[in-house]
């Protein structure tokens, strides 16, 4: 019988942000630097085994919802092999995944048999020149093709992620939401967070102006979500197909409705995206640890997890210990 799983601030925490590598076909710039970051070696990536146990350990503690991410998590091996499996974890209710959809027509059927039918696609522009200086790759009509075959299978919801960058892509806030008249996706916009790898400039656009500018272009109605307590607002132009959300991790936190854990590659426990704070799960996983140990240790992070993240766009701070690539986003 799942538990019900609460933090100290009686959040209840059903979602895990799963990385599965830290590799990645692309280089976005504020991801990660143009030569990439040092990988984790083989041996200290999660195996499958060790994936698809935590998956059933953390389902029994109260967890309903993993989505499936990286780095880039269709570039790790046997990708099909593994959500098949995770989808048959009992209490998992949503299994979904997010990707730069390089590889997603090749991908699109072969997830969606495995039991992955939510997806999320990473896009910040809609031209290909742009797209090739922000990800340093030539690759928009690859993406594009992955989108339309995810479309042509069946997904639901399809979400398109843009972060929004000043004198980068700002320019296209209102041609990315005019997308939703055409397509049934749901276009986030998300504020530029300031990791690492950023070239030096604060390129932050606040969620405010973005909805100013999206309002310009038709009024924007609020629509309903399936996902009440997840970290977009929703909204959508009239007679549009599909949705608007707008994320706005800076300027108004949702850290009070904040119901999520991550963990990375290499097996660190992440409750709080912004946090110093790791705690290791792949030593115990390796000792043989028994299930309610390693719940244990779950147990305890979460007990620890911060009441809020205190990063302020105006202070351009490099805020945590490693890039976004190695976290999962
Ligand atoms: N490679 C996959 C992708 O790009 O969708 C999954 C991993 S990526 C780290 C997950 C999400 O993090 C992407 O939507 C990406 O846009 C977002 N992200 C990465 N760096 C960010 C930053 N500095 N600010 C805001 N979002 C960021
Ligand atoms: Fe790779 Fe995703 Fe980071 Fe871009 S945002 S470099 S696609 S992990």
């Amino acid at each position: 019988m799942p538990l019900s799983l609460k933090d100290p601030y009686q959040r209840r925490i059903d979602y895990l942000r799963l990385s599965v590598t830290d590799r990645c076909n692309l280089r976005c710039t504020y991801c990660m630097p143009e030569e990439g970051v040092p990988r984790l070696d083989h041996q200290d990536v999660l195996n499958y085994e060790e994936i698809l146990r935590l998956a059933r350990i953390v389902t029994r503690m109260g967890i309903t919802k993993i989505r499936i991410t990286g780095g880039e998590p269709l570039v790790r091996k046997d990708i099909l092999f593994l959500c098949a499996n995770m989808a048959a974890t009992p209490g998992l209710r949503s299994l979904s995944l997010t990707t730069n959809g390089i590889l997603l027509a090749q991908y699109a059927r072969g997830l969606f048999v495995a039991g992955i039918k939510r997806i999320n696609i990473s896009l910040d522009t809609l031209k290909p020149e742009k797209y090739a200086m922000i990800t340093r790759r030539d690759c928009f009509e690859q993406v594009w093709e992955g989108i339309r075959a995810v479309q042509e299978t069946g997904f639901a919801p399809i979400k398109l992620n843009a972060v929004i960058m000043e004198g980068i892509n700002d320019d296209e806030i209102e041609d990315l939401a005019r997308l939703t008249y055409h397509y049934p996706f749901e276009v986030r916009f998300i504020e530029f967070m300031p990791f690492q790898s950023d070239d030096g400039h604060n390129r932050f656009v606040s969620a405010e102006e973005i909805l100013e500018r999206l309002a310009k272009v038709a009024p924007l109605l609020p629509a309903m979500s399936e996902n009440s307590n997840g970290p977009a607002r929703h909204y959508r132009f009239p007679n549009a197909l599909g949705k608007i959300g707008i994320i706005s991790p800076i300027s108004e936190h949702f850290c009070h409705t904040c119901n999520r854990l991550r963990v990375t590659a290499d097996g660190k426990l992440r409750t709080c995206l912004f946090s110093m704070e790791e705690t290791d799960l792949k030593t115990p996983l390796r000792q043989a640890a028994s299930d309610k140990e390693i719940m244990e240790v779950i147990y305890g992070a979460i007990s620890r997890k911060p009441e809020r993240h205190e990063l302020d766009h105006r202070v351009l701070r490099k805020c945590i210990s490693r890039p976004m690539v190695r976290i999962g986003g």
